[in-house]
């Protein structure tokens, strides 16, 4: 997100003076790590959650909409990024890869056949199959539907132009395209403590991990980018918007395939329907994954819950969140969601067979020793008060919270995450910047040639930016390249 703010103001403004603050020793190590994430390029072609079933039976396409327009925002600024050769291969962090949803039973089979129809003759999602037939399925999943037994209603849908994204290496590829442009990174420094100054600027204390070495840094502006870190920060400025606000911390964890043949059976994202009582953010799914040029498998995530905000933060940052103007809404959430946190709890404890048993829905003859688990990154959801949700509600979305005067900006939450980083820093220069962005937007068009304009009600513009995108970050097959499979040892 930090990256993607100071790539989009170096174009607008470049003789601002940028400075990011790291307290890793290297960017992208929490979670945009390539191995923290699922890597799914969010743009609703697979994710059933977002899509919902309203009371008369038709199906709520909205969010589906809004998050599609808004990763075709970011596909237009990497296209920009990579056209100007701000950034190199596009390869190294984008690959496409058919997204599916897959369901079984009546009532998932029924809901699925009536999104089909709901979304395919949406500009937006132009190309998607739908099917029913074990034959058909077998053919776009042979290794899902080998040795399945179909004793009932079976369906996937199918879109060929989904992606697989490696925020890792975008995250590291956008700081040394800002390194270039004489942007100060500073890794391994913490920052411990924001406060206004006197004069109207932030003040920053900031402290080497490794020395202890105290520094203090003044900005006029601040954007709190910190993901899981952002919300201590937010409270640390002592700002009234965040005031009243909490996090709920949810992990994540991610079975990788060891087995190269296995891997080499299965070529797409597969999405399923969440668990009774799970988490929006674990919806499992199959992932091939598209590392370093080698193709790998992930299944889940499995959602648990650690008190850390951050995969290298502290047992104690949930309790240290807790302060006098949030406590009755952190109350009011604990008491709402006794049966998630249950939930989170049973699935922290739960042996690898029982994971096994999940994969199996997917992979039926999935075999234990060729699956290992992996950590993946931290969410940390916000819990804020809300009109429709009452005290303490639990939101699975990501928020901008600012000052007034626009001078800091902290981004709170983690989905559809770094898919749409760049419609979330939009939306920050918007609500810090608004005196600016008049004149900026001709560069922003520039940029972003849909800046301002629905793709829904303009599908030629849908049609040839999604052509053009594809032609620019390599996605359209003209140039295939050699993929390696890879194995975790
Ligand atoms: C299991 C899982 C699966 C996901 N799957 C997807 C997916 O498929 N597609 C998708 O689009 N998104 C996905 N997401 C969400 C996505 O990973 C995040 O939304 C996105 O990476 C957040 O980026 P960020 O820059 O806000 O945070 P991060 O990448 O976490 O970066 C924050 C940085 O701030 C640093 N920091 C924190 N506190 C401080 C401090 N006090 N001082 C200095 N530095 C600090 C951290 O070290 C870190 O480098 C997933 C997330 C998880 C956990």
């Amino acid at each position: 997100m930090s990256a993607t703010l100071g790539a989009l103001l170096k174009e607008l403004v470049p003789d601002w003076k940028i400075t990011v603050i790291e307290r890793r020793a290297v960017a992208g190590e929490e979670s945009s790590n390539e191995w923290n994430n699922a890597g799914t390029g969010h743009s609703s072609l697979c994710e059933l959650n977002y899509t919902s079933e309203k009371s008369d039976g038709s199906i709520d396409i909205s969010k589906a909409i809004k998050v599609n327009e808004e990763y075709q925002v970011s596909r237009q600024f990497w296209s920009y990024l990579v056209d100007s050769k701000m950034i190199r291969n596009p390869r190294d962090f984008i690959t496409a890869v058919p997204h599916m949803s897959f369901v079984q039973g009546d009532k998932d089979v029924n809901f699925l056949r009536k999104r089909f129809e709901a979304l395919s003759n949406n500009p937006l999602f132009e190309g998607m199959e739908y099917s029913e037939d074990p034959a058909k399925l077998a053919d776009w999943i042979p290794l899902m539907m080998k040795d399945r037994k179909v004793n009932g209603p079976i369906a996937a849908t199918k879109i060929d132009s989904g992606t697989d994204v490696n925020f890792g290496s975008l995250t590291r590829m956008l700081f040394d395209h800002l390194k270039s442009k004489n942007v100060e990174i500073k890794y391994n420094q913490n920052v411990d403590d924001i406060k206004r100054a006197g004069n109207g600027a932030w003040e920053l204390k900031v402290r080497n991990v490794k020395s202890g070495q105290v520094e203090r840094h003044s900005a006029k502006f601040v954007f709190i980018g910190g993901g899981g870190g952002s919300l201590h920060l937010l409270q640390k400025s002592g700002i009234e918007e965040g005031k009243g606000i909490g996090g709920f911390p949810v992990s994540g964890l991610f079975m990788v395939c060891k087995n190269p043949e296995v891997v080499a059976k299965h070529h797409a994202k597969v999405y399923g329907q969440a668990p009774v009582g799970a988490p929006p953010m674990s919806v499992p799914h199959l992932d091939s994954r598209f590392i370093e040029n080698k193709e790998s498998l992930l299944f889940g995530p499995f959602a648990g819950f650690t008190p850390k905000f951050l995969k290298f933060g502290s047992m104690l940052d949930l309790i240290k969140s807790v302060k006098p103007h949030n406590l009755v809404t952190m109350l009011a959430c604990g008491v709402k969601n006794v049966p998630l946190t249950t939930y989170l709890i049973k699935e922290v404890v739960a042996s690898k067979e029982k994971r096994m048993e999940s994969l199996r829905q997917f992979i039926p003859n999935a075999k234990s020793e060729d699956w290992d688990l992996v950590v993946a990154g931290q969410r940390v959801q916000i819990i804020k008060d809300t009109v429709a949700g009452g005290k303490g509600t639990l939101q699975f979305g990501t928020e901008v919270i600012n000052a007034a005067d626009g001078s800091i900006a902290a981004l709170l939450g983690a989905s559809p995450g770094a898919s749409t980083a760049v419609s979330v820093m939009l939306d920050v220069m918007q609500k810090c910047f608004p005196q600016h962005m008049k004149a900026w937007e001709p560069k922003i068009k520039e940029m972003i040639p849909s800046y301002g304009v629905s793709l829904l009600k303009n599908p030629d513009l849908a049609r040839e930016l999604h052509a053009s995108t594809s032609r620019s970050l390599g996605l359209n097959g003209d140039h295939p390249i050699q993929i390696e499979r890879r194995t975790v040892s």
